[in-house]
Parts: structure tokens; sequence; C-alpha cells
């Protein structure tokens, strides 16, 4: 590959947006569309979290009704024949940075980095077990009651202390 088209293939890459998530696609998948001749390049992602391209092959059991079940290209309306793996493509574009799913955040990166600040920002606080908080507030509960048998033992010891010498 000459350098001046690989570097118009980043250039192409680095502006593909998934057309169901309208993310930069991971593990994409690229749809061969009766365009492709044309230069239609329609990328989805494939990973298990967002499905993207699991949600768009399901409109394929949505139109079952139809004897021909085509598959429509998201970008050309063109009927999608078959779907491929373009291995440099997919790596490329899972390293491009991407926006973080809770929309009053302004987080960016990778999808991985993605996965691990949800995990860290978001989780914890959305998947609070009430279980666990009545267990915690047990337990502060039950750390109040030694602290006052605690203070009673001591003003007894004192009271004792205090008694034995008068
Ligand atoms: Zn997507
Ligand atoms: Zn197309
Ligand atoms: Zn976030």
């Amino acid at each position: 590959m000459s350098q001046k088209t690989e570097e118009k293939l980043f250039e192409e890459w680095e502006a593909v947006r998934c057309p169901i998530c309208m993310e930069p696609p991971h593990e994409a998948i690229l749809l061969l569309c009766s365009s492709h001749q044309k230069g239609c390049r329609a990328y989805i992602c494939d990973n298990s979290q967002s499905n993207c391209f699991g949600r768009f092959t399901r409109s394929l059991i949505i139109n079952e009704q139809d004897p021909s079940k085509k598959l429509v290209c998201p970008l050309c309306r063109g009927e999608v024949s078959d779907w491929a793996t373009d291995e440099p493509a997919r790596r490329f574009m899972n390293n491009k940075p991407r926006s973080c799913t809770n929309e009053s955040c302004e987080f960016l990166g990778t999808y991985i980095e993605i996965l691990e600040h949800k995990n860290l920002v978001h989780t914890r606080v959305s998947h609070v077990d009430p279980q666990m908080l009545q267990k915690l507030s047990a337990l502060k509960d039950c750390v109040n009651q030694i602290e006052s048998t605690r203070r009673e033992g001591d003003d007894n010891l004192r009271r004792l202390i205090l008694g034995s010498r008068s």
C-alpha cells in the first residue's frame, strides 16, 4: 500500500461513524452493499456491549414477511449481500476516542477506557445494592451501640474508682 492511499484511508476511517450508535465503530463489521464498488462503506459495531450489528441484523427478522428478506445498507439503502471484517480499519477505529454514553458526562476515551471510566464513575453510583445499604446501616447501629456501651463501662469504672477512693 502506498503512503498516499494509506493517508487517504486513515482520513476516511477517521470520519466513519457507526450508523446505529453514531460513535466510531468498535470491532467494526464492514457491510458489503450494492454500492460497495462505488465506494459506500458502512461500518457497524460488532461488540457485545452496544451490539449494533446484532440490532441491525434483527431488522431482517422484522422484515420476515417480505420473502426477499433484504438487509438494507443504512448509508445508501442498497441491498447488503454480505459483510466482512476489515482488520486494519477495525484496529484503527478501535483506538479512536469516543464519548461516554452518559449524556451529562464529557469524558472521551477509547472503547476500553470508556468501559473502565463507566465502571469507576457511573456504575458504582447507580448500582448500589439496597440490601448492602441495609447491612451498612445495621453495622453503623452496631458500632454506635458498642461505642455507647464502652462509654457506659468507662463511666461505671470511673465511678467505681471514685467510690473506692472515698
Ligand atoms: Zn455502533
Ligand atoms: Zn451502502
Ligand atoms: Zn462518563
